[in-house]
């Protein structure tokens, strides 16, 4: 088949490996996901099919569910690549002091828009935005805007870094908001509280918001055990008070005590690992290692455009690669050697997949290829790439081999939303016009010093060590 098959047709992966990712990591080899409708009927090899089934050429490549990134700034996809050279203070300064309250809703509405299509193109089929800007009601309904023109599962994590929780929250137009129909009553937009607990203060002041959330049944998300910006203090207290609770989401949990780890073990709750963001930006190193031990969920984020690509390809990557660097560093100062790593492509695989909707309380409709479940399936093949064979550990395959363009196809809530490479009814040109905008417009406003600063900040100097050799050559 060369063309996208048409809507409202069932359709069938053909001769594809299987990664199912149900609770028996059950893979398949030459085997087929039949979709009917909005859901997955059946898994397996040489399924029969309804006359009229559109198939899809699976062999070759491997077949999984959508991934799903739980914590996505993606109003900040206008600026992408920008800081690629800050670290998180240099972040905090742009973001809170100087472009921030710059942003109109159209430039949320711009960003998200490209961020929503990045996210279906990379074969993340659920994303939570991160949504920390959202001054006004107008900047609200803008991110809901964009994220229901585009074809994925999306879930609006509602803040303000513009106003205290406790104000915003307690606003009557936000309670307006997040009562439906904003969601449409389907699974493809969701709602969370994106609170932040910032140390400070011996008293919870943020109380009422976590009240609010309670009141609204909407889960919370939390920037967690961030270095200097988070602290043990804020678990302790929102413990203390009761609001943690197993739909709450930690992001980062990076610099955080045991103690910390215990008691959100013990209340259910679930990590939103963003290692590319940990490792670079400062939150504190990626805690795979750390949450495993503690028994804590794990899905996986990618953050902010603003440095990084939004894939979980990379992100897989990143994890695995950061949690044996921190095993070998550990080991070799006890002059030691790691023989056995811990950490294997198939849990980081199910962390990008299972363990993000398992966050998100979305384990009954996404996550896995499974009879019953909606159809958020991911084809990875690519004909053209030398990287893309033999296939022989289909997990490491995807971790360390695959990248986001031997996505060939995307199916999210039944739907083909990417074929043979190429998305199918998204408009890429409106999103680019609309970025182009908010890009001309947040230049005009900073002016070309502040933004050529902002994009380069100081580099500390490194000092050569003086060396005890002399080089000499002596020609004959
Ligand atoms: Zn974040």
């Amino acid at each position: 088949m060369t063309t996208a098959p048409e809507p409202d047709r069932p359709i069938v992966f053909r001769n594809a490996t299987v990664l199912t990712m149900d609770d028996a990591h059950t893979v398949l080899r030459d085997a087929d996901v039949l979709i009917e409708g909005e859901r997955i009927s059946a898994v397996g090899p040489g399924l029969q099919v309804p006359e009229g089934t559109a198939e899809i050429d699976g062999s070759g490549g491997i077949v999984m569910p959508g991934m799903i990134d739980t914590h996505r700034h993606m109003w900040q996809t206008a600026m992408r690549g920008y800081g690629a050279d800050w670290t998180l203070t240099q972040y905090f300064v742009w973001n809170y002091l100087q472009w921030g309250k710059s942003f109109r809703p159209q430039d949320i509405y711009a960003g998200n828009l490209l961020s929503a299509v990045e996210a279906i193109d990379a074969g993340v089929t659920t994303t939570v935005d991160w949504s920390h800007n959202l001054h006004t009601i107008d900047h609200a309904e803008a991110a809901a805007d964009a994220l229901q023109e585009v074809p994925g599962r999306f879930v609006l994590a509602y803040g303000n870094i513009q106003a205290a929780p406790w104000e915003w929250s307690a606003a009557p137009e936000f309670r307006d908001f997040v009562a439906p129909p904003v969601t449409g009553g389907d699974d493809m937009l969701g709602l969370q509280m994106a609170i932040a607990v910032p140390p400070a203060s011996p008293h919870l002041t943020e109380k009422a918001a976590f009240e609010v959330a309670r009141d609204l049944g909407v889960p919370v998300t939390t920037h967690a055990g961030v270095w200097k910006v988070t602290t043990d203090d804020g678990i302790r207290l929102m413990h203390e008070h009761g609001f943690m609770t197993p739909s709450t989401i930690y992001v980062h949990a990076a610099t955080l005590s045991a103690d910390s780890y215990h008691r959100i073990a013990a209340t259910g709750g679930h990590a939103s690992l963003s290692t590319e963001s940990e490792q670079s930006a400062g939150q504190g190193y990626p805690p795979a290692g750390k949450l495993r031990e503690h028994g804590i969920g794990v899905s996986l984020s990618m953050d902010t455009s603003v440095w990084w690509s939004a894939d979980l390809f990379s992100a897989m990557r990143a994890t695995l690669s950061a949690d044996r660097a921190r095993d070998h560093l550990e080991a070799h100062a006890r002059d030691e050697t790691v023989t056995h790593h811990k950490l294997r492509a198939e849990q980081v695989v199910e962390w990008a997949t299972r363990g993000g909707a398992r966050a998100l309380g979305l384990d009954s409709i996404t996550g896995s290829l499974e009879r019953g479940k909606k159809a958020d399936v991911v084809l990875i093949k690519n004909d053209h790439s030398p990287a893309m064979f033999p296939i022989l550990n289909p997990y490491g395959h995807v971790v360390y081999q695959a990248q986001r363009g031997d996505v060939h196809t995307v199916v999210i809530n039944g739907k083909v939303v990417k074929y043979d490479h190429k998305l199918t009814g998204t408009d890429l040109a409106r999103a680019r016009q609309a970025i182009e905008q908010t890009v001309e417009y947040l230049r005009g406003v900073l002016g070309p010093q502040a933004w050529n600063e902002g994009m380069h900040p100081e580099i500390p100097e490194t000092r050569v060590l003086d060396n005890p050799y002399t080089y000499t050559y002596t020609q004959d």
